[in-house]
């Protein structure tokens, strides 16, 4: 027998309808590539959305079309969220920081047919024009006025004239909740950047779940700022969940320095920030010196890499913000893991409640992991116990666009497939889950596994060290022996030794790396992550002391 309730499909056009019929009025506040703040509400995105569904449609775009964009945050790429997903269409998100051959490269695989970029990214896109003939329409998201006159670019219209020659009378159709809704590439670490190809139920149920109290925590009584860029996996959903809850938007458009970013925080009476660690390392570390405090924000949300104790403690500590530490991947939506007490942690002292916030936490409803070993059998949840990090649920992926790389899963003994992470990670009996490191990261050194991460957050806690980077060395004896690569603060001063000494007691013996090189930077990816291939290939004339 059948259920007797109404099955309407989860699509994300309901979304910006409820918005605006329930949150009409609730701001959305841009900082724009001109430099200038612009406001509007709910109700203007809704408008603006329909009115960006009726140009596509006036360019007979058909049904799952890819339109991409290459756009910060701001309410213009807001809008392509839901006028393009919302009318049928795919929403190709581009990290406009990857290599322009790249972005070519991406461009053509997933056949894009309009491309919308900010102003910023005019001379990548008369770069790379040329070489993208599956684009028909190009789209500089600027007014009119601000469209120069000749860009070598055939046929570029402003989005402001586009949209506004379109009529904001459109009703959204109606179609399966499995049609694909947006794609977002992974980095491509190793060969060709692979897709993945959110549906419109996947992209719904993961914005409910995200703004769960035990995950984001969303509300109409937020004002949400999200640093995380709406260019990568959808800003963890961000925009769909505030959608959902009709929270403040605040986006910080380019400006994504710390000074910028404090400032818009204060300005806009921002509640909850979201973004990786080195973004909040830019925004501590403008705001330390200057002995600022934030009177507003109350929680933010970190991932993307291992958020460093010593900033869950800044925050905790000298700024009375709680840290969410957050565990996803472009494959999962992205979310998986947040961390969040449980009631009976509550009555922990504060170094035992710290000791549970520096894991990435535990699983959302909706999401399953499990960790096996190299035979692919189970491992205990006991804390200790490490092994491949696996997981599936309706919001990670099935396969890859266009069945790149085949079939990624892994069956267990019913079937079911598993997602691989490529993570290494333990889970306790609690089901916290805490990542050991990426498996190509983790050093093997005498047969014993080493951390990354263990070893860079012990260099982040010392005060002179403004960022640090773990790699393994290859070693005749050990296989691989970690050194740890850090740039020290301005002005700061810590020699080889003295950070040598400050791994005594806080690590096993054989832990402690062999060496510490420092350097000017740390290279970054596209998404803010430690570039540790390129780290790698700039270290290959490197020895280990000794050898
Ligand atoms: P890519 O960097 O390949 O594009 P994602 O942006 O999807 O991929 O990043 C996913 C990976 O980032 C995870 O598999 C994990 O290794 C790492 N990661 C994400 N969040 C955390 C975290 N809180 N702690 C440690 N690692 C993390």
């Amino acid at each position: 027998m059948l259920g007797l309730m109404q099955s309407q499909p989860l699509l994300i056009s309901s979304l910006i309808e409820f918005a605006e019929r329930h949150h009409g009025d609730a701001e959305i506040v841009s900082r724009r590539v001109e430099g200038d703040i612009h406001r509007y509400t709910y109700r203007d995105l809704a408008q603006r959305s329909r009115q960006l569904a009726n140009a596509l449609d006036g360019l007979k775009l058909g049904f799952s079309d890819r339109v991409a964009s290459l756009a910060w945050n701001g309410y213009r790429h807001m809008e392509m969220y839901f006028g393009v997903s919302g009318s049928g269409r795919v929403l190709h998100t581009i990290n406009p920081r990857l290599h322009p051959e790249q972005i070519a490269w991406i461009v053509n695989h997933a056949e894009d047919q309009v491309l919308c970029f900010d102003m910023t990214f005019l001379p990548l896109v008369q770069a790379v024009h040329a070489k993208c003939p599956t684009v028909r329409q190009w789209v500089a998201l600027c007014d009119a006025d601000k469209l120069p006159a000749d860009t070598g670019i055939p046929g570029l219209v402003s989005y402001e004239a586009w949209i506004g020659a379109s009529s904001a009378d459109y009703a959204w159709p109606e179609f399966d909740e499995n049609s694909a809704s947006s794609m977002c590439y992974t980095s491509g670490t190793t060969g060709n950047p692979k897709a993945a190809l959110y549906s419109h139920r996947s992209t719904t149920l993961h914005a409910y779940a995200a703004a769960l109290p035990d995950v984001m925590c969303l509300s109409a009584r937020d004002a949400v700022l999200p640093v995380v860029p709406m260019f990568h996996v959808n800003a963890w959903g961000i925009p769909y969940s505030a959608a959902l809850t009709g929270c403040k938007l605040v986006f910080p458009g380019p400006a994504l320095d710390g000074k910028s970013v404090y400032e818009l925080i204060e300005a806009e009476k921002v509640t909850y920030a979201a973004g990786v660690p080195t973004v909040w390392q830019m925004l501590l570390g403008h705001m330390g010196p200057s002995g600022l405090k934030f009177s507003s924000l109350k929680r933010t949300v970190i991932g993307g890499s291992a958020c460093p104790p010593a900033m869950i403690t800044a925050f905790q500590e000298q700024y009375g913000v709680e840290v969410l530490h957050a565990w996803g991947m472009t494959e999962m939506s992205p979310l998986g893991t947040l961390c969040t007490l449980k009631n009976k942690h509550l009555a922990l002292s504060k170094d035992e409640q710290m000791k549970i916030r520096q894991k990435q936490g535990r699983s959302i409803y909706g999401v399953d992991m499990k960790i096996v070993g190299g035979d692919g059998n189970e491992l205990a949840w006991d804390g200790k116990t490490y092994g491949d990090l696996l997981v599936r649920g309706p919001w990670v992926v099935q396969a890859y666009y266009k069945g790149e790389g085949g079939d990624p899963l892994v069956r267990d003994a019913q079937g079911r497939g598993w997602f691989p992470t490529g993570d290494v990670a333990t889970i306790d009996a609690d089901g916290f889950m805490q990542i050991t490191d990426r498996s190509k990261d983790v050093i093997k050194s005498g047969g014993e596994w080493i951390s990354s991460i263990d070893i860079e957050n012990i260099a982040m806690a010392h005060p002179a060290v403004a960022m640090a980077a773990c790699v393994g060395m290859p070693h005749p004896k050990w296989d691989e022996r970690p050194i740890v690569c850090v740039v020290k603060r301005p002005g700061a001063e810590v020699t080889r030794e003295q950070l040598l000494a400050f791994y005594e007691g806080k690590t096993a013996k054989w832990q402690i790396p062999d060496d510490v090189v420092f350097v000017e930077a740390i290279p970054l990816g596209a998404t803010g992550k430690m570039l540790k291939t390129k780290l790698r290939e700039q270290l290959k004339d490197y020895r280990l002391p000794g050898l």
